[in-house]
């Protein structure tokens, strides 16, 4: 009987964005709260159990799991809280278990850790020794760094963008653990490219960096490869490696690995110039949509809180109010002091707030007069993959054309389950302010007569060099002028 040790932890940050993320931010269950919170959900936490369920030589044991939505760097009094609370989770099963699985994402950083997943991996690896197998999971986004490939055996990461497949790479991860304790002999070739992209070209089904994707899934599923993975990083998470990357993990075999992840790596240097957001201007964006029958969607992908922003972005709702813009209008602002105003006049009362820049101060509160539709406790499942998600105290505010949902914690708004766990159907709208970079097209895309991917100011622009970066190595593409790709194999076995 093989045992498993199944924990996580994971989030994404915006190096820019001027909020630090604490402690109670983070979602965290314990021990079989785990195994109740993910059971029959599409999480990898859930992906890996069915896989060790499916094994009737394999018990897991599950210990702590945390997730906060994409926010600010970790303040350090956060990630010392949180990090001793995930080590100590680990501590009692130290001679109980025989392999580690870990649920990661790869894009987290804090103020005085800025490899959080490595110091993770490294850890863990201490508490359980050089011999114990541990298999980790990263989102596409993540920043796989040389420290976690040097504490951890085998690693597994999304294959798709938007992300529809956290369960499918939870399976992968698992089902690569079992392969390490059954006696496969793991080399991973990694090819670091300096280039961070975003844009339209990225999602896989459609767009060129899919070519690279298709390629590791079917070496994946004709056994040529244990894993890979292609990672383009968060290009918001300012942090010492910070880039696209390639992994490749074999059995044994380091030439496939190395001229497999030297391939990936040269055709994606080759898209590179297509692998950028094409913004339209904010002003001509409302504008053309003003003459449009809709719905139209604005993308505020500058003020998406899945990358890392606050949420509290107004700058397009001052841009429609500037403009006396004819059409109904639904968007979501975090605004906490707003919420409370609601809260205090109750349903059916009317108040007044200036909503947006709480947070962030790059923007400007902008005054209205509102009218409350609907309070909640801010609890509702994500329309994505089921699970539970927690916007704090919300309100639904109504003032003139404008509908907003204000919340008071910045939540995940990369599809609609904000709005429809609110009663408010997008549908209904002509127009619908989406804080995110790509949605799955039935959630807006399908339906809508257009959709803006507007130039906004925020801390997760696709306006890369709007940014600032000042940590992650340089030269990098597109930060500086005539970057070069010189390739070099890391090999971690
Ligand atoms: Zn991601």
């Amino acid at each position: 009987m093989h045992r498993v040790l199944i924990a996580g932890i994971a989030q994404e940050i915006s190096s820019f964005n001027p909020v630090p993320t604490e402690y109670e931010l983070f979602s965290i269950q314990r021990d079989e709260e785990v195994v109740e919170v993910n059971k029959g959900t599409s999480t990898a936490i859930a992906g890996a159990m069915k896989v060790f369920d499916s094994e009737a030589d394999v018990q897991f044991v599950t210990t702590f799991a945390a997730k906060a939505v994409s926010a600010g760097p970790m303040s350090a009094e956060c990630w010392n809280t949180l990090s001793t609370e995930f080590i100590d989770s680990l501590r009692p099963y130290v001679g109980e278990v025989d392999a580690i699985y870990l649920a990661l994402h790869g894009a987290m950083g804090g103020k005085t850790e800025l490899d959080p997943e490595g110091w993770v991996l490294e850890q863990t690896r201490a508490l359980f020794g050089d011999d114990m197998p541990i298999v980790f999971s990263l989102d596409l986004h993540g920043i796989l760094t040389a420290k976690m490939l040097q504490y951890g055996n085998g690693v597994t990461s999304y294959h798709t963008y938007p992300h529809v497949d956290l369960h499918d790479t939870g399976m992968r991860a698992a089902s690569l653990l079992l392969k390490i304790v059954a006696g496969a002999k793991p080399v991973v070739a990694r090819v670091r490219v300096p280039a961070i992209v975003r844009g339209d070209e990225l999602k896989t089904d459609t767009g060129c960096f899919g070519d690279q994707i298709r390629k590791i899934k079917s070496l994946e599923a004709g056994g040529e490869i244990l894993s890979g993975g292609f990672l383009i990083g968060n290009p918001f998470t300012d942090v010492p490696e910070l880039c696209s990357q390639a992994f490749i993990i074999t059995d044994g075999n380091q030439g496939d690995a190395e001229r497999i992840a030297l391939e990936l790596t040269a055709e994606f240097w080759e898209n590179r110039e297509k692998m950028q957001s094409n913004l339209v201007p904010l002003e001509e964006s409302v504008e053309k949509a003003s003459s449009m029958a809709g719905p139209v969607i604005f993308t505020d992908a500058a003020d998406a809180p899945s990358s890392g922003s606050p949420g509290d972005s107004n700058s397009i709702l001052a841009e429609l109010v500037r403009t006396n813009y004819p059409h109904t209008v639904l968007a979501p602002v975090t605004d906490a002091a707003a919420v409370q105003k609601a809260v205090a006049v109750g349903v059916g009362g009317t108040f007044t707030a200036a909503v947006g820049g709480a947070l962030d101060p790059r923007f400007t509160p902008l005054e209205f007069e509102f009218e409350v539709k609907l309070l909640s406790d801010g609890n509702y499942i994500l329309e994505s993959w089921g699970a539970p998600q927690f916007s704090g105290i919300t309100a639904v505010v109504i003032s003139g054309v404008f509908t907003l949902v204000l919340t008071s914690l910045p939540v995940s708004l990369f599809d609609r389950s904000l709005f429809l766990g609110h009663g408010l159907d997008p549908k209904n709208f002509h127009s619908i302010v989406v804080k995110s970079p790509h949605c799955q097209p039935r959630f807006f895309d399908d339906w809508a007569e257009h959709n803006f991917n507007v130039d906004a100011p925020g801390s997760t622009s696709a306006n890369l060099r709007s940014l600032g970066h000042s940590i992650c190595s340089r030269p990098i593409f597109p930060l500086d002028p005539d970057v070069s790709f010189e390739p070099t194999v890391e090999i971690f076995n």
